[in-house]
């Protein structure tokens, strides 16, 4: 049987949930989703929850939000979904990385601090910077929130991996963060089919990316430049876009942020089994860090130096037994579109040695113990030369 490295979790509640948009009055965007984006804010602990079509229509917004434009520098991490850069290239910003710490795989403060310092130097600092809290391990976002402050741009967090993961005892999106962007892709935490949701505390951002969500229409009278007048009176006020979540997608979330706190604690739960399963195996786990709690998106092992079998045959050899690993990521700048933009290899070091040995491991709420001990019982064989 095929073992997915991650899948969506559906079950009846789900799929009532769903029946009972489909049998009422709206389909798109209607009191489903101002009802999720309710439940999302209330566990997330934030003020603004906004639903959006997915994360990278999301970071999109987030970033018009923020006003990135052609004279924009914004930095993000090698070690993402090539979503966490091109949302600046789509408003013509230029885009840079900074490296990241081998341990947790996240940005480095280290190496951002250097770079800042550096480009204060220059004249160039950059007006947003994009940490992503990788496989769902929160970024060191208190220490980043210092650099914000003293540097001046802004903290978009790309939180894609991490619904329901916690910095410092309070749950992701809730402080440091100017914006954080979530995914709902069927691979990530919970799913709305397609989805995403951009998550703020301030009301002049929130303001702006509702209504670059619906076109840069608002129907809301106190908003509006001319009395309107009539009820049928709405005003396009800048250029925005279509990006709303519909109602069946934002019912399904709903349905499933219900159980989100049993489906994390399965995630933790085979995560916490996984050391134990890869024990005496030369493998560099995730790492666990006391003042988060990951939502644990991925499992990712990476390969130590002293493994005689590549990663390329390793990897073949679970895929033959059926086992889906997966390698999160290729490095953005490596991407043929920004090595077109002059980037190459040799750049980012850290992120590139990461990239050469990591190896996602299944990791998702229905996994069931004796799979996941398949798993590493086949990634133990797979080890041998
Ligand atoms: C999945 C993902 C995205 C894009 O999410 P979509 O909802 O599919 O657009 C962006 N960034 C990261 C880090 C992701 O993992």
């Amino acid at each position: 049987m095929h073992i997915p490295y991650a899948t969506q979790s559906i079950d009846d509640s789900d799929l009532e949930a769903v029946r009972q948009v489909l049998t009422g009055g709206w389909l798109t965007q209607g009191p489903a989703v101002p009802r999720f984006e309710e439940d999302f804010a209330r566990l997330h602990g934030v003020k603004h929850a906004v639903a959006v079509s997915n994360a990278t229509a999301g970071l999109h917004l987030a970033c018009l939000a923020l006003r990135v434009g052609p004279q924009s520098l914004v930095w993000t991490t090698p070690n993402s979904f090539v979503a966490s850069a091109n949302c600046a290239r789509y408003c013509g910003a230029q885009v840079d990385f900074v490296d990241i710490d081998p341990t947790t795989r996240n940005m480095s403060v280290a190496a951002l601090r250097d770079k800042l310092a550096a480009a204060e130097r220059s004249g160039r600092l950059p007006q947003v910077v994009v940490p992503v809290h990788f496989a769902g391990l929160a970024c060191d976002l208190a220490q980043m929130r210092q650099l914000a402050d003293r540097y001046g741009f802004a903290i978009l967090a790309d939180a894609s991996h991490a619904v329901g993961a916690q910095y410092q005892g309070a749950p992701v999106g809730a402080e440091h963060a100017d914006i954080s962007v979530f995914s709902f892709h069927p691979v990530k935490i919970i799913t709305t089919a397609e989805g995403g949701l951009v998550a703020t505390q301030r009301d002049d951002l929130a303001h702006q990316l509702r209504l670059l969500r619906s076109h840069g229409i608002t129907r809301d009278p106190a908003h509006m430049q001319t009395p309107p007048e009539g009820a049928w009176c709405y005003e396009q006020q800048l250029l925005g876009y279509n990006y709303r979540l519909t109602d069946l997608q934002a019912a399904l979330g709903s349905s499933q942020l219900q159980r989100l706190d049993r489906l994390h604690q399965r995630r933790i739960a085979l995560a916490a089994r996984y050391p134990r399963l890869l024990e005496g195996l030369p493998l560099q786990l995730p790492a666990v860090l006391p003042d988060r709690v990951s939502a644990w998106h991925l499992f990712v092992v990476e390969l130590e130096a002293g493994v005689r079998v590549d990663r390329a045959t390793v990897f073949r050899r679970l895929r033959d037994a059926g086992i889906g690993v997966n390698v999160h990521y290729t490095p953005i700048h490596l991407q043929p579109y920004y090595r077109a933009l002059g980037f190459a290899p040799g750049m980012f070091p850290h992120a590139e040695a990461y990239s050469r040995r990591a190896l996602s491991l299944p990791l998702y709420p229905d996994l069931q113990d004796a799979q996941q001990e398949q798993v590493a019982d086949t990634l133990r064989r797979a080890l041998q030369p």
